[in-house]
């Protein structure tokens, strides 16, 4: 790029012939339509939105194309989980059929995961597999979902369990749309953030202790951190671009949070992020019952999550929980439980997590009930 753009992060995801660029900065919405058609020469576009998106972000990105005398559609879903379903799959295929976008267009997610998850997995199946673009606008998507290629929608048998690997081509992510991001919904992405250092990088929790004012507010620190975030990511997918093993430890805390969101309905009661911070404690008190981990790192990791607005407790979630054995259930059914063992991501410390085969069912129960 030329020297009259912003400062801007590339992290690079090496997948051989599926490799791409995730690009950082808070220009990567208004530059869009430049580098695209840069990337792209005579392709035209499709744009998978969100009502809420399509309000914030949109026109951005639609200056952006025209600029660039980029051609496009617009389709534009409405905001939620609930788009995740094969309702409205179906009416995003429809619609690209409809646009007669080709083989060789591009299909832009322009959302948070709900719209990157779908339009994904939109684009890996309308015309056998069309390329696509990730602009995720969420933290959460930005440091997460829009990384690593996995797509999908929900079925009535569960959530994520319709979908395929179908890496982007190219991911945008633009710091400065997320100041449009309600904050609750920046509270539950920025538990993703955390959850990187947490897993294997305990440098970076410290540098996110220390810089989360700037992160909150926006510019350089918060760029650095979605990068950071990305790059760790990236690191993981490369090594397991298909979960077979070591990218189980992206579920650290997601377990218990897992668990915590089904007990919950899936409701705004608690978001997926905010179980997830949940999860992470629980993981970590866990750890130092089990003798594994020290004792004072639970402590540490509640104060920061609980600065950045999240919840920590289970005594923090709104309404009632069910029984301690419904909570059960609901992790048994959630990791694979292998003669009578739980598979659980636990951790010896900060940056420290590791994949535990063996954890007795048993122990989880007694250890929930006194958590409550
Ligand atoms: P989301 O897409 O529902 O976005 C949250 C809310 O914020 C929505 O109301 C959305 O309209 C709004 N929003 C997003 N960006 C905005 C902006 N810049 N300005 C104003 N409003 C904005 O939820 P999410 O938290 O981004 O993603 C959750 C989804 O991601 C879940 O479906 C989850 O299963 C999926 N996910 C996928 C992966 C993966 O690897 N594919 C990983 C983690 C999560």
């Amino acid at each position: 790029m030329s020297l009259q753009h912003p400062p801007h992060h590339t992290v690079h995801v090496p997948l051989g012939e599926r490799a791409y660029d995730i690009v950082i900065g808070p220009d990567a919405i208004t530059s869009a339509g430049e580098r695209l058609a840069t990337m792209f020469p005579g392709a035209r576009y499709g744009i998978v939105t969100d009502e809420n998106v399509a309000a914030a972000q949109l026109p951005r990105l639609l200056k952006s194309l025209e600029g660039a005398g980029l051609s496009h559609a617009e389709i534009v879903l409405p905001a939620g989980e609930a788009t995740k379903s094969w309702t409205h799959l179906q009416a995003a295929v429809d619609a690209i059929l409809a646009a007669r976008l080709e083989r060789n267009d591009i299909l832009i997610a322009l959302g948070g995961g709900v719209i990157g998850d779908l339009a994904g997995f939109a684009a890996a199946i309308a015309r056998r597999g069309m390329d696509f673009v990730q602009i995720p606008t969420s933290l959460l998507a930005q440091v997460d979902s829009s990384v690593g290629g996995k797509t999908g929608i929900n079925s009535t048998h569960g959530k994520n369990l319709v979908g395929a690997f179908h890496q982007p081509r190219l991911v945008l992510a633009d710091q400065q749309a997320l100041d449009t991001l309600p904050a609750r919904q920046f509270a539950a992405g920025y538990a993703e953030v955390v959850k990187y250092g947490l897993i294997d990088d305990e440098d970076f929790f410290f540098w996110l202790e220390a810089n989360y004012a700037e992160i909150a507010a926006g510019g350089p620190a918060r760029a650095e951190a979605i990068a950071r975030a990305c790059a760790a990511k990236a690191r993981v997918v490369v090594e397991d671009e298909k979960e077979t093993g070591i990218r189980a430890l992206l579920n650290f805390g997601h377990t218990f949070g897992h668990a915590l969101e089904k007990a919950t309905g899936y409701s705004d009661r608690l978001l997926h992020g905010e179980g997830v911070a949940i999860g992470m404690v629980l993981a970590h008190r866990f750890s130092a019952r089990l003798g594994l981990a020290p004792s004072q790192d639970a402590g540490r990791i509640e104060a920061h999550l609980k600065a950045a607005g999240l919840p920590t407790t289970l005594a923090d979630i709104p309404g009632e929980l069910p029984p301690t054995e419904t909570l059960l259930d609901a992790i048994a059914q959630d990791k694979k439980v292998s003669r009578g063992a739980l598979t659980f991501i636990l951790t010896r410390g900060i940056g420290k997590a590791f994949i535990e085969r063996g954890v007795d069912p048993q122990a989880v129960a007694s250890f929930l009930e006194d958590m409550r």
